[in-house]
């Protein structure tokens, strides 16, 4: 079987707005054809038009090619060879950042394509089952410009996450820093009172994760504060600090009596190496598309068993990274955990309609997989709907 040529979709919520925190709006999807007549379907989450830049480019000599022309005419089930190819050819581009994210789509369509012609599910071709199903934890999108309203609106959704099965959360709760959330404005204090008001509201026996979303600048001050978050029994803080702080994080963890999160925006395990080793971080958060696909984020994992470190993947796109999370997760023992953003709790029109069916959750958790490849079907409808083109103002 050979690869024959590569679609990108470029995709843009009608409702996108630059202002906006989330990266749910946007989309850039990939088909990768055959001469079998497999396609194989992936995503990524960084700047759609820069991935496709970096997936269409023409290529000018040696460390600078294009990924598409790097991939025509080889095998798509030998994806270690590919992504080494890829990330060999792109290397004065690439290396780090949206070159390795643009990988990271092809590379989860490759996976697609492996799985399809094997007619097996991905995690099937990856290992074992380590979980008889996964867990989903709900990434909650509060609303409200004051602290009571942002507070309300946190604690509605927590009830709205319960009520649908799920026994695991996480609060946004960012009143400060690069990600302040919308008008919300407040200090630490802020921050501890919203996190006690959602633990007493919810009760002990629910998983909650707080994201302060790299609030502080500075770690002794971050310490004074998630100190006092210490008694809620929270399962994660996640990224308390700007991201190139490791000595930061390296003094977080050994002077604080809870877990720490980071990995959202890495790319490739070089970067976890240093997120685990030099920032000591607790919890790995790769997301599939971003870290360089599957075939990185399985070294991630593999990482994070040598050093005893939890994986908890970051997803925050459609039904295909979901997938490909839930893949990774089926045969990672020590990944409690996959975010999952319900499309009953989403307010991106593109992350509920772009697939056929959405990543099924029974009773709180999701099955492990059974369809070939990926499992999920694009439509083609919500693709004509979704693109870029028709939807920018
Ligand atoms: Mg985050």
């Amino acid at each position: 079987m050979k690869i024959t040529s590569v679609t990108c979709h470029v995709l843009l919520d009608p409702g996108a707005d630059p202002n906006a925190t989330s990266s749910a709006l946007d989309d850039l999807v990939v088909e990768i054809h055959t001469d079998d007549g497999l396609v194989g379907v992936g995503e990524t989450d960084t700047n759609p038009w820069v991935a496709r830049a970096f997936i269409d480019s023409v290529g000018t000599h040696t460390m600078g090619l294009g990924l598409e022309e790097m991939i025509v005419g080889a095998d798509p089930l030998d994806t270690d060879a590919l992504w080494e190819r890829m990330y060999i050819g792109s290397a004065m581009s690439g290396r780090r950042g949206s070159g390795i994210c643009a990988m990271g789509a092809i590379d989860m369509a490759l996976w697609d394509i492996r799985g399809k012609a094997a007619g097996k599910p991905c995690w099937q071709l990856i290992g074992d089952a380590a979980h008889d199903r996964i867990t989903p934890y709900a990434s909650l999108q509060p609303e409200g410009d004051d602290a009571a309203t942002y507070t309300r609106s946190l604690i509605e959704w927590l009830g709205k996450a319960r009520s649908i099965g799920f026994a695991a959360a996480k609060l946004e709760v960012t009143p400060f820093g690069p990600y302040a959330h919308q008008k919300l404005r407040g200090d630490d204090d802020t921050v501890v009172e919203i996190v006690t008001a959602c633990r007493e509201a919810i009760g002990p026996d629910f998983t909650l994760m707080v994201d302060v979303q790299y609030a502080w600048s500075d770690a002794r001050r971050a310490l004074k504060t998630l100190k006092r978050l210490e008694p809620l029994d929270l399962f994660f803080i996640e990224t308390p600090l700007w991201i190139d702080d490791l000595d930061g994080y390296a003094y977080l963890h050994d002077h604080l009596d809870m877990r720490i999160a980071v990995g959202e925006w890495q790319t490739t395990r070089f970067e976890f190496a240093d997120l685990m080793d030099r920032g000591g971080i607790d919890v790995a958060q790769p997301d599939v598309g971003r870290v360089g696909g599957l075939t990185e984020a399985m070294k991630v994992c593999e990482m994070a068993a040598e050093r005893e470190r939890l994986i908890v993947p970051h997803c925050w796109k459609t039904a295909i990274g979901i997938a490909a999370s839930v893949h990774m997760a089926a045969t990672t023992p020590h990944c409690p955990y996959v975010e999952f953003l319900p499309a009953d709790l989403c307010d991106s029109a593109l992350r509920r309609d772009l697939t056929v069916h959405d990543v099924p959750m029974i009773d709180g958790s999701i099955p492990l997989p059974d369809a070939p490849g990926l499992g999920v079907e694009l439509d083609p409808d919500a693709l004509a709907r979704f693109d870029a083109g028709r939807n920018i103002s």
